[in-house]
């Protein structure tokens, strides 16, 4: 399904609580952790979804608006009662590969320079690619790369946060760059770090060993060092997986998991089986 499938004609307006930068400001990623007040008292979504944004135009070539997708990082509500979202949201950018000239992704930049009080237009919310199982003592086996963080932390949050009790292995690899660029878990916001005593939580960091010469995240180093655990974990009919991020994380995590399970035919053998038992989502951008 294309962006411009989605169905954008029920539209709210939100406003901005506040926009937060999570990674330091002396470095070049930016990723802001924003609240946004939903002008709507019968908005209701569920942990997982994510929700359109549409960026006003005048756009170039006549385009009307720009939607994008964001995966709903959390929730809570504002004294007036209206219903807070929070997003998480890497400002983007690329280089055009004909003339080499850097241009801002258009929703990303334009979130990022919100300030609090600004309104903007929300769709949505969409997909349900992320569903928590009712069984308090399901494993549950997250993997995320960049802002794919955003659905398990909303996630970790409900699970400890509201639901409580949660008696299965809870299991979060997050992928950056670098240190600074592990949003919720960087030195200067980690607020996932309230719930590392959890009995049940565990989270492991994969950083790339050479950042700034663009060598890829070492999300095969991170969970080989977990080998045993990962693969028990796969093995049993109570764990869950979930993926999400950037597309980059499908190849990271199958050279991994083949290098845990042994090979590449008994890999895909179960994931396709927790595939079709419905114990494996992604959510993959
Ligand atoms: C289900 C889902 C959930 C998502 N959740 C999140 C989230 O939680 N947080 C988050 O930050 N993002 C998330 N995303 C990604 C987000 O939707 C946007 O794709 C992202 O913010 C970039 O959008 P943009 O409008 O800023 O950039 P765009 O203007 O759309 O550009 C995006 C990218 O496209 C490429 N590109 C576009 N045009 C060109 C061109 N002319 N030449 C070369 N390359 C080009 C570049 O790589 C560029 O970085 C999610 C996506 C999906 C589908």
């Amino acid at each position: 399904m294309q962006l411009k499938d989605y169905d954008t004609t029920r539209q709210m307006s939100a406003s901005v609580v506040s926009s937060t930068r999570i990674t330091p400001e002396n470095t070049e990623t930016e990723i802001r952790h924003i609240d946004l007040a939903v002008d709507s008292f019968d908005f209701s979504y569920q942990v997982g979804q994510s929700i359109g944004v549409l960026v006003p135009g005048p756009h170039a070539f006549g385009q009307k608006e720009y939607l994008r997708l964001y995966s709903i990082a959390g929730g809570s509500t504002a004294d007036d009662f209206k219903p807070v979202i929070s997003l998480c949201v890497k400002r983007c950018f690329y280089i055009d590969d004909y003339n080499g000239e850097r241009y801002e992704g258009k929703a990303s930049n334009y979130l990022c320079d919100l300030k609090k009080g600004d309104t903007v237009t929300l769709v949505g919310p969409y997909l349900r690619a992320f569903t928590l199982p009712q069984e308090k003592d399901a494993n549950l086996l997250m993997i995320g790369l960049g802002t794919g963080i955003a659905p398990f932390r909303a996630f970790i949050k409900h699970i400890y946060g509201e639901l409580g009790g949660w008696e299965g292995d809870v299991r979060l690899y997050h992928g950056a760059m670098t240190g600074i660029e592990l949003a919720y878990m960087n030195d200067q916001n980690a607020d996932l770090k309230y719930y590392y005593d959890e009995d049940t939580f565990k989270a492991f960091q994969a950083l790339s060993p050479r950042a700034h010469f663009d060598v890829p995240v070492d999300l095969e180093g991170a969970m080989t060092q977990n080998a045993d655990e990962v693969w028990a974990l796969l093995q049993d009919p109570k764990t869950y997986v979930y993926v999400a991020g950037l597309k980059q994380i499908s190849e990271l995590l199958d050279e991994a998991m083949v290098k845990i399970v042994g090979s590449p035919e008994t890999y895909e053998q179960q994931k396709a089986k927790m595939f079709d038992e419905g114990r494996w989502a992604e959510l993959i951008y």
